[in-house]
C-alpha cells in the first residue's frame, strides 16, 4: 500500500468522521449529517412527556401507549401512567386479593368487611 491514494482523499479519515444527530443522538457520517439532520428533524418529534424521539407519525401512539392515563376496568377510575403498575398491585380498590385467613377470593374494598363481618379470622 505505497502512497497511490488520490490526494487529499482519505476513506479511513471519512469513515472515522461522524457527528451526532442533534434529533436522534445516533452517530451520523459527518458527510450526512446535514440531510440527515434535515430529516430527523422533519420526521421526529421530541415526546414532552418522556423526551425520546419519536416518529412524527408514531406520536400519538407513542403517547397512548407510553403515557396517557389508564380507565381502570375495574374501578372505573382514571389512573395516571406513573402510578399504573401500583394501582393494579396495590391501590385498586376493586382488585382482587385472597384473604389471608380462609383463601376467599374477593375484591380488596370488601376484605375488612369479609374477616370483620363474617369472623372468618376467628
Ligand atoms: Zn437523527
Ligand atoms: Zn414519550
Ligand atoms: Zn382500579
Ligand atoms: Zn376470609
Amino acid at each position: 500500500m505505497a502512497a497511490a491514494a488520490d490526494a487529499g482523499y482519505d476513506p479511513s479519515a471519512a469513515l472515522a468522521a461522524t457527528s451526532t444527530c442533534a434529533h436522534c443522538q445516533r452517530e451520523i457520517p459527518s458527510s450526512n449529517i446535514d440531510l440527515h439532520s434535515a430529516h430527523c428533524a422533519r420526521n421526529l418529534q421530541k415526546c414532552e412527556h418522556c423526551g425520546e424521539m419519536v416518529a412524527r407519525k408514531l406520536m400519538d401512539k407513542h403517547y397512548n401507549e407510553d403515557h396517557a392515563p389508564v380507565n381502570c376496568d375495574l374501578c372505573k377510575e382514571i389512573i395516571q401512567r406513573e402510578i399504573w403498575d401500583l394501582h393494579k398491585r396495590d391501590h385498586c380498590p376493586q382488585r382482587i386479593v385472597a384473604c389471608e385467613y380462609c383463601e376467599f377470593e374477593l375484591p380488596a374494598v370488601e376484605l375488612h368487611e369479609h374477616q370483620v363481618l363474617f369472623y372468618c379470622c376467628l
